[in-house]
């Protein structure tokens, strides 16, 4: 409580010097005025920011690994709302969270609508407290900004609405596929920023860790660290979401020099930051399994053969069976199958599935009964090779059929989670509900020992 009154007293005297003279902001060169930012063009609302935030954070808590340190949550927390104090929101009131990672990669990301997840790899890496400081200020500023439905709304143009977003929101190709695909629903859309948003996110970042009392060089200072000690190495997974920016540490300066240079008695650490640090550098290591080396870091194994004794699903629309040593994970609109060991995080940390099945009814966008399979089809596909830049249709659609029902099978390859490349076998068929598809996945060199299983799954398949 007692380390606020200093911030405020420092803040307030601020203000009073700016706003006392004017005349002084007029006169070129002698103070500048900080940066103004505010979110860029978006076709959502406030509201779907914090459901698909929402949704995605449940995703989250449930396929990483969290440090389950009440005290390190705790710590996140009271951090975190320090500076979302100084953060402008343009009016937006959002149900911030706070929550520890369990993996030593140095990452951190935000969800659209405030849902901030933090690696122990980050807190371990920091020297102080302002450093830590420093990439939360830069996850929460691009909340701010919006960021991330930004882009989404972008894509949805580029792609002239071929439901990627829509989906999102809808509950159609939704969260399941994307994230058996390599990542959360909204991952490859929502978590890659631009180089443009990345420094907006900085410069916001400098102005609420200015505000907020920390020497806001140390955000720039931590990112610096980072890049110097991964010279000839991977880069941190931090800079594969959040791309490196020209002159990112020159743009910083810049902005300390427009808010009036750095603040004398800037706090740099705390006794709370040490000992959450210590906390978390106890905690056991979760073991990653990486078949295909460090870069594709993930939590998969491979998985027991799929059972030859089969459970029954209900979905609303059609019956299935899959083998019963698979578990089910998601709900009606977000489903997916997949034994012990085969589903794990991709390299940037996103909840991934590398063997099993994906399911889900994604509703038509055009009415036209005779090319709706082929036209949703291609939409799907279309939309799966937006966030996975990587997948490529290996044999084009042909004509099967499914419980009687024309159907369509297309195989396409993607970057499997597991290592390697992964075949993804894709069945769709029309029904009232929408495009109804499975999607079959396992890595490329061992799909020929789920093929049966696959294949026994799709002819269980009843429609009601
Ligand atoms: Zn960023």
């Amino acid at each position: 409580m007692f380390r606020r009154i200093p911030n405020r007293a420092m803040f307030m005297l601020r203000m009073a010097a700016c706003c006392a003279s004017p005349a002084l902001l007029a006169a070129p060169g002698a103070f500048a005025q900080r940066t103004q930012l505010k979110p860029g063009w978006n076709m959502f609302s406030v509201q779907q920011d914090i459901s698909v935030g929402k949704q995605n954070a449940v995703q989250a808590q449930r396929l990483l690994p969290l440090c389950n340190a009440p005290k390190v949550d705790a710590y996140l927390t009271e951090l975190g709302m320090k500076l979302v104090a100084h953060l402008d929101t343009h009016g937006a009131q959002y149900p911030w969270e706070f929550h520890c990672v369990n993996d030593r990669s140095i990452n951190a990301f935000a969800l659209p609508g405030g849902y901030v997840f933090v690696n122990r790899g980050a807190i371990e890496v920091a020297d102080n407290e302002a450093q830590l400081a420093g990439v939360m200020a830069h996850e929460i500023s691009h909340v701010a900004l919006r960021h991330g439905t930004n882009q989404a709304s972008k894509a949805e143009l580029t792609q002239g609405g071929l439901g990627i977003v829509g989906g999102l929101f809808g509950g159609g190709v939704s969260g399941a596929l994307m994230q058996q695909l390599g990542a959360f629903a909204a991952g490859g859309v929502l978590l890659r920023y631009s180089r443009s948003a990345e420094t907006q996110a900085d410069i916001s970042a400098t102005q609420v860790l200015y505000d907020s009392g920390y020497d806001p060089r140390a955000m720039a200072q931590f990112f610096e660290k980072l890049e110097a000690d991964s010279k000839g190495k991977n880069p941190p997974e931090f800079f594969s979401d959040h791309p490196s920016p020209d002159h990112r540490v020159e743009r910083v300066d810049q902005e300390i020099e427009k808010l009036g240079g750095t603040p004398p008695n800037a706090r740099r650490d705390s006794q709370e930051f040490e000992a959450a640090k210590r906390e978390v550098m106890n905690l056991p290591i979760v073991k990653k399994a990486a078949p295909g080396g460090a870069a594709t870091g993930g939590t998969i194994s491979k998985p027991q053969a799929p059972s030859s004794n089969y459970s029954a699903y209900q979905a609303s629309g059609y019956t299935l069976k899959v083998p019963d040593n698979w578990k089910k994970y998601g709900d009606e609109n977000n489903l997916a199958f997949a034994p012990d060991g085969g589903v794990g995080n991709d390299s940037s940390g996103h909840g991934a599935l590398a063997y099993g099945l994906t399911l889900g009814t994604s509703p038509l966008q055009n009415g036209d009964a005779a090319t709706a399979l082929d036209s949703a089809t291609q939409q799907l596909v279309s939309g799966l090779q937006q966030s996975n830049p990587n997948m490529k249709v290996t044999r084009q659609s042909a004509r099967v059929r499914l419980n009687g029902q024309p159907a369509l099978s297309t195989y396409l390859s993607n970057d499997s989670p597991a290592g390697g490349e992964e075949t993804d076998w894709i069945i769709t068929v029309v029904r009232p509900a929408g495009l109804v598809y499975f999607v079959c996945t396992a890595p490329a060199a061992e799909f020929h020992e789920y093929n049966k299983a696959f294949g026994d799954i799709l002819d269980s398949v009843r429609f009601k």
